[in-house]
């Protein structure tokens, strides 16, 4: 009976489920390690549903375009640059041709357990997006204004230096951020930034404070079908 008048703009219904992965590797215990085999499962799962693995320029473009996409999309979110990423991850979502976005903290990058320069390289040469999370993984609002600046722009700086590409998506350690850090990334040019609130992406909410889906490594396959919906 509503249809007599105006639908919302397409906008409003834009919806992107940012998945949040940190870790893939047997860890019993720890819900923030995935793995290999369960997450094959759920990148099988996403292609077996037709799923599109955004790029974060594609992701970019659907906020910024306002289109509702036809197809059914996602964004792959990894933070903190573990090794394991190149030796499990890289393989598996390979399999698939499916995308996916790194955020590394280049301060621990070359210390043997996080990803080092070469395997970056690799990865961003196989699709992956990288961009900073802070050049130690530092909770930024224990710091002040001047280390919380060199924090984010080192860590753009370096990543930028290292691979050529611009930066300036950034995503907070420990989700964690204050008005300065806001304040910081604005006036450095950045364009976006992940927290770990959950709930999908949809383009009315701060693009300095975009929403995302924590992947539960010890839960099963129908608790991952729920968070896409
Ligand atoms: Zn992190």
């Amino acid at each position: 009976m509503d249809s007599v008048y105006k639908t919302a703009p397409t906008t409003t219904q834009i919806s992107i489920p940012v998945l949040n992965y940190h870790s893939v590797t047997v860890q019993p215990g720890n819900t923030a390690a995935i793995t290999p085999a369960k997450l094959e499962e759920q990148m099988q799962y996403l292609a077996d549903q037709g799923y599109k693995t955004l790029t974060l320029k594609e992701f970019i473009d659907i906020w910024e375009g306002g289109e509702k996409p036809t197809a059914k999309v996602v964004l792959l979110t990894f933070d903190d640059g573990y090794k394991d990423n190149y030796t499990a991850a890289l393989p598996i979502l390979a399999k698939h041709n499916f995308r996916a976005t790194l955020f590394i903290s280049p301060g621990m990058v070359e210390d043997g357990y996080f990803l080092n320069w070469e395997e970056i390289k690799e990865m961003h040469k196989g699709g992956w997006d990288i961009q900073p999370h802070g050049m130690t993984h530092p909770n930024l609002t224990k710091l002040n204004a001047e280390k919380q600046t060199f924090e984010i722009t080192e860590a753009r700086r370096q990543i930028e230096e290292e691979l050529g590409i611009t930066a300036d998506v950034y995503c907070y350690p420990f989700g964690e951020r204050n008005q300065t850090t806001l304040h910081i990334l604005k006036e450095h040019g950045f364009r976006y930034a992940f927290t770990i609130e959950q709930g999908m992406a949809k383009p009315d909410q701060n693009p300095l404070l975009i929403r995302r889906l924590f992947v539960n490594g010890e839960a099963g396959l129908s608790s991952f079908k729920s968070l896409l919906k």
